[in-house]
């Protein structure tokens, strides 16, 4: 059994541009069949951060809005607040990057709701029962969303070695707590220099496991404390540093957790499509894009978010190395993002597989090509 993945190129002509393309891909696909007369969709998308610009370009995304409203559906925009400072930390920043990135309502055809609220403090806790997790925190516009079309950039990423629909949909629907237990299980301490006694950190701990020391600070109690990352994601004085501390499987691997997390309510309800252009090295939330590794190669759609990640990397992998890039040069490029990374790709994949997300097999039908293209030439 294999998962089918449809793909086509990004060659066009005067007959076909690549709103064209992304259109006929995404209906030979099925990926708005999904969609029923007055169903929220959620459009899981990155708005990119400011100063990136290889994000999925608002225009293209706009044909599958109005493939959802011609079905009868109400598309909405819609990412996770960061775990991080930077200009998408609440939903007031997040709104105006994306506002200013392109994603106007003029240009896209739908609304920006920011999934999990202003502070990233709206969000429902999934059971998973997991090798990780027995629950995950899911961003609540996205878990009470009908269903879920997810459109991701695939692209090279520090800690997974790449991004495609998996960590689009794993990482990027997590609450900014989810995201920092995904990244770290240490448990948190606080800097009693930048700890203002606002006890802000106080109320958001559902375990109790912070007392007030001297001067009103904070202290937090390790044998009470669970990791959980709340009070990480919440100090508005960032007196309770980021763990960034991980291990490549045991990030990976709770990455599909949460994915499972996102898709367990969507069944029959999820499609996916990757575009596999500006493969820059680093992810969309670098506040600049390097040049792309591999020429544009295309564009895949699927309803298994592991067999279009698959078939991604395998296309990546087999593409030839843009002169001038972070690659260009090195001489063991075959995979790619282990060669920019240091990180093995497949962890998210086989983890993702095991759980039930979906195959690493595939079928690959490839449509409107300029030069038939075979799998493995
Ligand atoms: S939220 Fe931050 S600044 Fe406020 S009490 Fe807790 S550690 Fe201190
Ligand atoms: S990580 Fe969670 S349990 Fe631990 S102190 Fe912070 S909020 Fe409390």
């Amino acid at each position: 059994m294999s998962s089918k993945v449809y793909f086509t190129d990004m060659t066009t002509d005067s007959r076909k541009n690549l709103f064209d393309k992304t259109g006929q891909l995404a209906e030979k696909a099925g990926l708005c069949d999904l969609v029923e007369t007055k169903d929220l969709v959620a459009i899981k998308v990155h708005f990119g951060e400011l100063g990136n610009i290889a994000y999925v370009p608002p225009p293209i995304i706009r044909v599958i809005v109005e493939m959802v409203k011609e079905k009868g559906g109400k598309p909405f925009l819609t990412d996770a607040n960061t775990l991080y400072g930077g200009k998408r930390h609440n939903a007031v920043d997040h709104i105006e990057t994306a506002l200013k990135n392109g994603f106007a309502y003029e240009t896209v055809g739908a609304p920006i709701v920011i999934a999990d609220g202003l502070k990233g403090a709206d969000f429902v806790n999934v059971a998973v029962e997991g090798k990780h997790f027995e629950s995950v925190k899911i961003s609540s516009a996205v878990h009470h969303a009908d269903a879920i079309i997810a459109i991701s950039h695939v692209k090279g990423h520090e800690l997974f070695g790449f991004g495609g629909a998996l960590k689009n949909i794993g990482m990027g629907c997590g609450s900014p707590g989810g995201k920092q237990i995904m990244h770290s299980d240490l448990i948190p301490k606080v800097k009693e220099e930048k700890c203002t006694a606002c006890g802000v950190c106080i109320e958001r701990c559902p375990e109790n496991a912070i007392d007030r020391v001297k001067d009103n600070k904070a202290f937090i109690n390790d044998e009470l404390c669970i990791s959980c990352g709340e009070c990480v994601a919440f100090c508005p004085s960032r007196a309770i540093p980021i763990n960034w501390k991980t291990d490549e499987t045991v990030i990976q691997e709770k990455t599909a957790e949460y994915a499972r997390g996102v898709l367990n309510r969507k069944k029959g309800k999820s499609s996916f499509i990757n575009f596999v252009m500006n493969v820059t090295p680093d992810c969309d939330c670098a506040p600049w894009n390097d040049l792309p590794i591999v020429p544009d190669l295309g564009i895949l759609a699927s309803l298994d978010p592991v067999a279009i990640d698959q078939a991604s990397l395998d296309l990546v992998n087999r593409a030839p190395v843009i002169m001038n890039s972070v690659l260009d040069g090195q001489k063991d490029t075959e995979d790619k993002f282990r060669a920019v990374h240091n990180q093995d790709t497949s962890y998210i994949l086989k983890h993702g597989e095991k759980i039930g997300l979906g195959q690493r097999k595939y079928d690959l039908e490839s449509l409107w090509l300029r030069q038939n293209y075979k799998e493995g030439e």
